[in-house]
């Protein structure tokens, strides 16, 4: 359990719902108001006051329809309500609700068709202007801005050495009844490799219940702290399908979510005095990433590095009728799925400022790691409050 008892914001997506939901809104404003240093409490009421100027279509279905199709009680969702939903709707104009390029159109339609007649009418007035709103790229660039300051130039420069596409290793799929025994197989062999002790000390990831499920993408890691369900220990999902199963993606999705990345990760949260916003995404996501790419060094990490710094290339790109296309394209050619090309767009589109939360973060822990080891910034993290507050850190 966490030992922290400062204030925290347990809501890992609250940039993608403050913009719809009222309670969300409140729970967040009261955390940042506990925030002692003044540095961090404007950089947080930024990064607050950029969320709540775009409405994800995506993230409001999400919300609203969860597990099947259940509708999520209303008090913990400011949205859920037919009252609500209407009063948003008079609300949010084209300008605030993010653009839905066609590719997406069957994913919103999905999630349309699970929700309860009564919500329906509001949802689709949303979802038509969502549609039919001016081609617009969203306004990640500004997020990266309050997070990383003048240092965003040079983070986002260091696409060069991976100009060619790069392609994933053909690796044998392993069988989805053995992914539980690979996972620990993997965590012996991770805890006891002498490299990676070196890097991380004596940081180790807490005791995690392994749950593998179908689906797309690769795993999540679920601390209790975020978990819906609040289970007893964290939790990590690993999805079985065509890409997860490669042995290559294998091991840097766990590098990624198990060791040395999310799961130890949170150790260090878990042992801060101080606030801890879950939805640090680019702090969460980026040390993570940074695990994925530098853990091992093999033709897989490499491939997982290069295939996301790649996209970069989209970062101030303006058309953005043409990037959804685009995307498709350069995420199959590296020898992806269709639908993990979809899941990309949906990052981009929907989601602003995700998909490069991972790679502008990992970044930015590349070059600090060329000055000081990985386990002596979990002991300063542990000392600080825990946040996308880059720009106030020297190390
Ligand atoms: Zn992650």
């Amino acid at each position: 359990m966490p030992s922290h008892t400062a204030t925290s914001i347990a809501e890992w997506d609250w940039r993608y719902r403050v913009g719809f939901d009222s309670a969300c809104r409140h729970r967040v404003r009261s955390a940042i108001e506990t925030l002692q240093d003044p540095r961090e409490r404007v950089l947080m009421e930024q990064i607050y006051d950029w969320a709540t100027s775009f409405v994800s279509l995506h993230a409001l279905l999400q919300t609203i329809v969860a597990d099947g199709g259940a509708l999520r009680a209303g008090n913990s969702v400011g949205a859920a309500d037919a009252e609500s939903l209407e009063r948003l709707v008079e609300e949010t104009d084209s300008a605030a609700i993010l653009w839905l390029p066609a590719e997406l159109h069957e994913l919103v339609d999905e999630l349309l068709e699970k929700l309860p007649i009564a919500l329906r009418d509001a949802v689709t007035t949303l979802a038509d202007r969502a549609r039919r709103s001016v081609p617009r790229v969203p306004p990640h660039a500004r997020l990266f801005e309050i997070t990383f300051g003048e240092a965003l130039d040079g983070l986002l420069r260091q696409d060069e050495a991976c100009g060619e596409i790069p392609s994933l290793p053909r690796g044998r799929p392993v069988p989805s009844r053995d992914l539980v025994g690979y996972v620990e197989r993997f965590l012996r062999r991770s805890l006891s490799d002498p490299r990676l002790r070196e890097l991380f000390g004596e940081w180790t990831p807490p005791a995690i219940a392994t749950v593998v499920t179908d689906g797309p993408g690769f795993g999540e890691y679920w601390p209790t702290e975020i978990a819906r369900r609040r289970p007893s220990h964290d939790e990590l999902i690993v999805y079985s399908n065509r890409d997860s199963r490669n042995v290559h993606s294998l091991r840097t999705t766990l590098h990624h979510e198990l060791y040395p990345g999310h799961a130890l990760f949170y150790d260090s949260a878990r042992r801060s005095k101080q606030f801890v916003d879950h939805g640090a995404t680019t702090l969460v996501e980026g040390w993570a990433t940074w695990c994925e790419w530098h853990a091992a060094h093999d033709a897989a990490s490499r491939f997982a590095r290069c295939s996301r710094l790649r996209l970069h290339r989209f970062f101030a790109f303006d058309d953005a009728a043409a990037i959804a296309g685009r995307f498709t394209n350069e995420v199959i050619l590296q020898g992806f799925s269709k639908s993990r090309a979809r899941q990309l767009a949906l990052h981009y589109f929907q989601y602003p400022g995700l998909l490069f939360s991972y790679s502008l973060g990992a970044r930015w822990f590349e070059d600090l790691f060329e000055r000081i080891s990985p386990a002596r910034f979990l002991t300063f993290l542990s000392e600080r409050s825990w946040g996308d507050f880059f720009r106030l850190w020297s190390l």
